[in-house]
């Protein structure tokens, strides 16, 4: 890679998943896959583009925009849109290259791509985030459609960007399409999108606990540490104390709050933290609220002052847990951490994890990487697009029943294909972060070959 631009990220996520597939017997059973992952590390196209805006002061602003069209062997290219001052093509490459397998692992027919741009929605007013989405949608509209590439949110963009979004490329093209997911839910969106990711996240890590204990446990009684408090973070969350565990942290890019009773963060609580991040205030006012119940830390991830924790949720963004904290979380007797973000965790975090995997003493660690254990969102993406498309609509209980079927199968998937190309050792758990890769990079290296893309 010595002649291509320095691209951290991408680099990274790359890494990570060349990595695994070289140690397993993966490349023996099938050389031919090497060239394969040659192919597929090159997205099939990346649009960029300038986006111009006017503030509240009536003077020009200019972004960059992007969109990387990875791969499009399993569906049109499908992935979320980032508005956040740090997205570069670097980050959009990595997110897009996890997305083609995270989406391969929901088992429905979507490719992998992602997009945004540069723009910070911090500080802005609600109508300069509305300009910003219409011009961002001006361009962006030129190269989607329903059956080329449906985006969807991510950091920067809920619902209320989703709508500015999808009227904006309406009121260009004259059609109503679903040429975007994370849709209000009285125009084309599905039921339990916004719960998705999150939900989704503690069904997997459900499935974790009851292999881990021989189905003798769950999620009650569990302690649980969340960082972010965003959408992911906040269902996540909720989902946990239904299942009867409690929420010990939350964090946002400022701070963390922790909680200082048996009882955690409460349902009440997450509440009005969702109201406030409407209002885009950082947790630190929330803290000012819940008096004693919480101590915010300033400036700090949760992981190095929960307390003693069973479950870690990464939930923010990318590398948010450091080889440091992890070895942290370990002392303070985590079993199984799952990503809610995409690339939670540092490659050396990774590292620690999955070499605890086994124990002697009942001290096994289990991780789960977030192409597998954050594949909801994206799934019930893919249920809204089946139902656009079907003209039809769902209920709760129906895509719910899903999303949990979904999540089972992503689980088992990585579980059973570990076990076939790894061969863990007597009371190892298999490695899901192998499994879930070699599973998703084969069922697309497959439809590649297929469809000409290698041979
Ligand atoms: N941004 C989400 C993800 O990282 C969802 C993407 C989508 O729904 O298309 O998977």
């Amino acid at each position: 890679m010595s002649n291509l631009p320095h691209e951290p990220e991408f680099e990274q996520a790359y890494k990570e998943l060349a990595s695994t597939l070289e140690n397993s017997s993966l490349f023996e059973k099938h050389p031919e896959y090497k060239k394969a992952l040659k192919v597929a590390s090159i997205p099939e196209r990346i649009i960029q583009f300038r986006v111009t805006w006017e503030d509240d002061k009536g003077e020009l602003q200019v972004n960059r925009g992007y969109r990387v069209q990875f791969n499009s062997a399993l569906g049109p290219y499908k992935g979320g849109l980032r508005l956040h001052p740090t997205v570069n093509l670097s980050v959009l490459k990595f997110l897009g290259f996890e997305q083609i397998f995270k989406n391969a692992l929901t088992g429905l027919n979507m490719g992998g791509g992602k997009g945004g741009a540069d723009f910070d929605p911090k500080g802005k007013s609600d109508n300069e985030i509305r300009r910003f989405c219409c011009a961002f949608m001006s361009e962006l509209g030129k190269h989607i459609g329903a059956d080329i590439d449906v985006p969807a949110g991510d950091i920067g963009v809920s619902g209320r960007e989703i709508g500015w979004m999808f009227g904006q490329y309406k009121k260009q093209t004259k059609l109503w399409e679903g040429i975007l997911t994370g849709k209000g839910g009285n125009w084309g969106g599905s039921l339990i999108r916004p719960e998705a990711t999150g939900y989704g996240l503690v069904y997997y890590v459900q499935h974790m606990i009851q292999y881990a204990s021989g189905g003798k446990e769950s999620f009650s009684g569990k302690k649980v540490a969340i960082s972010g408090s965003g959408n992911v973070a906040q269902y996540a969350a909720l989902k946990v104390i239904e299942l009867g565990g409690t929420v010990v942290s939350l964090s946002d890019s400022k701070g963390a709050i922790v909680a200082t009773t048996d009882k955690g963060i409460d349902a009440e609580m997450i509440e009005s933290i969702a109201k406030l991040k409407v209002d885009r205030k950082q947790l630190s006012s929330a803290a000012d609220d819940f008096g004693s119940k919480v101590k915010y830390i300033d400036g700090a991830r949760p992981w190095l002052h929960v307390g003693n924790v069973d479950v870690a949720l990464p939930g923010a963004t990318q590398n948010e847990v450091s080889k440091e904290e992890a070895e942290g979380l370990i002392k303070a007797g985590v079993k199984f951490i799952a990503e809610g973000s995409n690339m939670g965790c540092t490659q050396e975090a990774i590292e620690v994890f999955e070499s605890h995997r086994k124990s002697s003493k009942g001290e096994a660690i289990w991780y789960a990487p977030g192409k597998a254990a954050n594949a909801g969102g994206v799934a019930v993406s893919g249920l809204e697009m089946a139902q656009n498309s079907a003209r039809i609509k769902w209920t709760s209980e129906e895509v719910d029943d899903r999303l949990k079927l979904i999540m089972k199968n992503c689980f088992e998937n990585g579980l059973q294909t570990a076990k076939t190309y790894l061969t863990p050792s007597e009371g190892e758990f298999p490695s899901l972060v192998a499994g879930s890769n070699i599973a998703g990079f084969s069922k697309v290296a497959a439809a590649m070959k297929e469809q000409g893309d290698w041979w």
